[in-house]
């Protein structure tokens, strides 16, 4: 396995706050999950670390404040300042993310077809700084009191400080997702990176301060789901809270935000069918299924983990998709041409682990893999079971881990409703060569997102979001603004005599 290219001293760990870097008297360790080896130690947030990055961004947030002052196109200026620091750092980002969390740098740097992590989080900070200086209320006409006639408008004002809470599969781009639509709306924030993989929001931190964003406008704050998590989602001063994790976390934030009216968006886990017709192109099917499962080992919110194929055509599938999942190779992030890597640490490991041996147990069959690879770093690899029925249970809950379930089926409408058949409502995939299906299926399929004979595509201006466990709100586009900005109706009669009021 190749050593990692990073000199490990110079990594940022402490804490980001109030625009310096602090240390605290706690920390916690981050682990290569290809090598199992401690990358370093970093500086843990406690409650008072949470209240002094709430604090800072409460104070960045006053009307006084340089940041409140600013003009929307300074606000774009920054954001395009941030975009081009990325660019100019993105081998290092790269490096840090796939280090981090394990994954392939081909992925990290927007491959595996499909562009994401640091090349999408560029384009994410373009998008929105393009958003900054076109955010307008409206003029409403409404009825006037029968002689004056009245001025009706709305201010979208941003809404204040948001608390975000970031997972670790995606760990850049999902902080990004939330920084590019709060800061063109004028917010400031708390960014609490997932315990798993803290270490490129503090470098983010590093370059915000050097872009120029005034103290205070952007906090990040490393640690602990029930600590730091729940201290920030707490806070009384948070007014709102950007979450993404998963399904049960939400519900906790959920129920922390209703104490306070917080408004609150969530994007949380799926279970997302991918559905192949007879009429398929087996080779773009087996492509879908393979981005849509694979990428990034697995750890994708909405990973097609359900692949239903037409009975016709099933065999067939099978046999081009084991052959295609024998070809990924697995190793180290920075190894050549890996494109399959470890799990993020030892607790997704024996997650993933667990579920294949439910699917076994329950009567499913291993096409191939089904067992971990090598016996160090968490490794597992790229497993697909056929025989899958509706109600196994790897057919039902989330696994986040590279297995995918092959599902037989009839019928358009049997498949549809097997499909929507689901606590999650995230993403769903069609491929079909027959444009009346793809149109009758992409109406019918309760998701967020339907893929058409493709998967997972993204782009900032396309919005993100699940139907019902699967999430609140959208990210993304023009959508994600509305998250971000309180409507304030102003009123007032016109045409009134001047001295007269
Ligand atoms: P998780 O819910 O365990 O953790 C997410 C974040 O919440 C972490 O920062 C964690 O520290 C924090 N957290 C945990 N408990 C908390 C608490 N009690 N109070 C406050 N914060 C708390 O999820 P994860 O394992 O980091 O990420 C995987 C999940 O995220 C999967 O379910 C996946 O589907 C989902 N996800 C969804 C999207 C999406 O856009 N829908 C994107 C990425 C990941």
């Amino acid at each position: 396995m190749s050593a990692h290219p990073l000199d490990v001293s110079s990594i940022e760990t402490r804490l980001f706050i109030g625009g310096k870097f602090v240390e605290s008297e706690k920390q916690f360790a981050t682990v290569n999950p290809a090598t199992e080896e401690v990358i370093c130690q970093v500086h843990e947030a406690t409650d008072e670390h949470v209240n002094q990055a709430v604090q800072a961004a409460k104070d960045a947030f006053h009307r006084s404040s340089p940041w409140r002052k600013m003009n929307a196109s300074d606000r774009r200026d920054l954001l395009l300042k941030l975009a081009d620091l990325i660019e100019r750092d993105h081998k290092y980002l790269v490096e840090l993310e796939s280090l981090d969390n394990g994954k392939p740098t081909g992925l990290s740097s927007g491959g595996y077809g499909a562009a994401v992590d640091i090349a999408l989080a560029i384009k994410c900070f373009r998008y929105y700084a393009g958003w900054a200086d076109k955010l307008m209320g409206k003029q409403v006409p409404i009825d006037g009191d029968g002689e004056t006639p009245f001025l009706n408008f709305t201010y979208h004002e941003p809404v204040g400080v948001v608390g975000c809470i970031i997972p670790w599969n995606f760990a850049t781009l999902m902080a990004t997702w939330k920084l590019g639509p709060a800061l063109a709306c004028g917010c400031t924030m708390v960014i609490k990176t997932s315990e798993k993989t803290p270490l490129t929001g503090l470098y983010l931190g590093k370059l915000i301060k050097e872009a120029g964003f005034p103290d205070g406008v952007v906090n990040f704050v490393s640690g602990f789901g029930p600590t730091a998590g729940k201290a920030l989602a707490e806070h009384p001063d948070v007014n709102k809270i950007a979450f993404t994790g998963s399904t049960a976390t939400g519900k906790i934030i959920q129920r922390i935000a209703a104490d306070h009216v917080k408004r609150v968006t969530l994007e949380l886990g799926g279970k997302s069918p991918l559905i192949i017709t007879k009429n398929a192109n087996l080779d773009q099917a087996v492509m879908a299924a393979h981005v849509g499962l694979f990428l990034n080992q697995g750890q994708c919110c909405i990973a097609s983990s359900r692949i239903y194929v037409h009975e016709d055509v099933h065999d067939d599938f099978v046999k081009k998709a084991v052959e295609y999942a024998e070809k990924l190779k697995t190793g180290g992030q920075f190894d050549d041409g890996v494109t399959h890597g470890p799990q993020v640490d030892d607790i997704q490991f024996e997650r993933v682990m667990g579920y294949i041996k439910t699917g076994k147990d329950e009567g499913a069959t291993v096409a191939t893999g089904g067992e971990r690879h090598g016996d160090k770093g968490y490794f597992v690899k790229p497993t697909i079971f056929i025989d899958v029925e509706d109600h196994h249970t790897i057919a039902q809950e989330e696994i986040f881990g590279p297995v995918m379930s092959v599902l037989k089926f009839k019928s358009l409408d049997e498949v549809i409703d097997r499909a929507n058949n689901s606590i999650y409502g995230l993403g769903a995939g069609i491929i079909s060569r027959d444009i009346g299906e793809c149109m009758y299926m992409a109406k019918h399929l309760q998701a967020g997102t339907v893929y058409v004979n493709c998967y997972d595509k993204f782009d900032a201006a396309s919005a993100f979001g699940g139907f019902k466990q699967s999430g609140l709100g959208r990210e993304l586009g023009e959508y994600a603004l509305h998250n971000f900005t309180e409507v304030k109706t102003v009123t007032m009669p016109i045409d009134l005599p001047p001295g007269s009021v």
